[in-house]
């Protein structure tokens, strides 16, 4: 059975479509900048990446070439072959526990959503309403981000603000990346045979988030009422002191909004480093002396041990600590960085099993405390799973 798995943003449209449930990738891809010129879309078939100029005059009009590639490239006969297409949505609020049916009643809750996502949510409905029109016949799911995460409890859901916030305005903890952790969690019990592991989540991407996972559920999350919360990132700054943002709005005579935009776009590691925000750079600034680079690695990992030091507490017992995401997969140095910081609780790295990128491996030494794996992630493998569950 063929599922498709598809992220819409404003401006573009990732996919991936999958032979379930053999979990065969069967071609991959991403439509961008639609509805602007310059459009294009590149995609992966069979180990080779073909990129294509073409106009993109709306989501509508990715689909249906996404449809006329499918059938070029023998990938199927008909558009009828695509049983089901899970739509990954950034925001569920406190709605989704799991991924639901594209019911009216459900795509009217995501848009109800959109003042938490404003730039998600509404971007998402537009590829759920192109997929509809498009591929008429078949099973719509919706996938969110924040659904792995509505099993944190109350306390630690909510901030200590006027209780009204909370209950007039929705203002809690959401966290995200939730399908990632999810499949992480999954993909260790499956491997280790074993449903009562307690897991801290490592996702260290351009985005990054820390999860405590007790039986495949989630008890806590390092990203809060949005994604800006939590551990230092590529371009976000992670937990802040809150009463900086009208300081700096004074100092500089800028509105809420642009700073905003400053904490999301120019913080983290390319704030600190003044060069990028991509940890390759940024290693290769270390290498060359860089201290600015240096500096912001130290940061890094000052955040992100702040989080498994907590969650190791919060979890009692920690059986595993994975690694997921672009850094979490490939950085070997950023891996051991982190690690050598938690030798007080007597976890170790063995440095040649750490060096690995992109596998599933243990990289923990025999006598570490708690054992260590990279964990490679699939969020587009578990979306369409999902919709495979829900199709049955
Ligand atoms: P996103 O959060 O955008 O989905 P990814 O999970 O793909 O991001 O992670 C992208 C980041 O992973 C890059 O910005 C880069 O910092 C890091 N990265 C990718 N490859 C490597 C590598 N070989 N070594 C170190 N860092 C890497």
């Amino acid at each position: 059975m063929k599922i498709l798995s598809v992220n819409a943003g404003s401006s573009s449209l990732k996919f991936t479509l999958f032979d379930m449930p053999e979990e065969k990738e069967l071609i991959s891809g991403v439509f961008e900048r639609i509805g602007i010129e310059n459009s294009f879309y590149t995609i992966k078939l069979n180990g080779e990446k073909i990129k294509k100029e073409t106009e993109l005059k709306d989501h509508k009009a990715a689909f249906e070439l996404l449809v006329k590639e499918l059938i070029d490239n023998k990938i199927v006969d008909s558009l009828d072959e695509i049983a089901g297409i899970g739509h990954r949505i950034v925001q569920g609020g406190s709605y989704f526990d799991k991924t639901v049916l594209a019911t009216e009643d459900n795509i009217s809750i995501v848009e109800k959503l959109s003042s938490l996502a404003p730039l998600h949510n509404p971007a998402a409905v537009v590829g759920i309403r192109a997929a509809q029109s498009v591929f008429p016949n078949a099973t719509q799911t919706l996938v969110f981000d924040t659904a792995f995460h509505q099993t944190i409890e109350k306390d630690r859901f909510l901030y200590p603000v006027p209780y009204n916030w909370y209950t007039d305005y929705q203002v809690r903890k959401y966290g995200a990346h939730g399908t990632s952790h999810r499949y992480v969690a999954k993909k260790l019990q499956e491997e280790l045979g074993r449903d009562d592991l307690n897991i801290i989540s490592c996702h260290l991407g351009n985005g990054g988030s820390i999860t405590a996972i007790s039986c495949g559920k989630c008890v806590d999350t390092s990203m809060g009422f949005t994604p800006h919360a939590g551990i230092m990132m590529g371009t976000r700054s992670g937990d802040i002191d809150v009463s900086m943002v009208p300081y700096v709005m004074e100092k500089e005579g800028k509105s809420a909004g642009e700073i905003m935009n400053d904490l999301n776009k120019k913080s983290g590691f390319l704030g600190i480093s003044g060069l990028s925000s991509d940890s390759r750079d940024i290693e290769d600034g270390i290498k060359e002396g860089n201290e600015r680079c240096i500096l912001a690695q130290k940061m890094f990992v000052n955040s992100v041990i702040k989080y498994i030091a907590q969650y190791y507490v919060l979890l009692g017992h920690v059986d595993v600590i994975a690694f997921t995401a672009g850094i979490g997969e490939k950085s070997i140095s950023t891996r051991s960085d982190i690690i050598e910081r938690l030798a007080p609780l007597g976890i170790e790295i063995d440095p040649e099993e750490n060096n690995v990128r992109g596998k599933f491996k243990k990289i923990s030494s025999k006598k570490s405390s708690v054992d260590i794996y990279v964990v490679p992630t699939n969020e587009e493998l578990m979306i369409a799973e999902d919709t495979l569950n829900l199709i049955k």
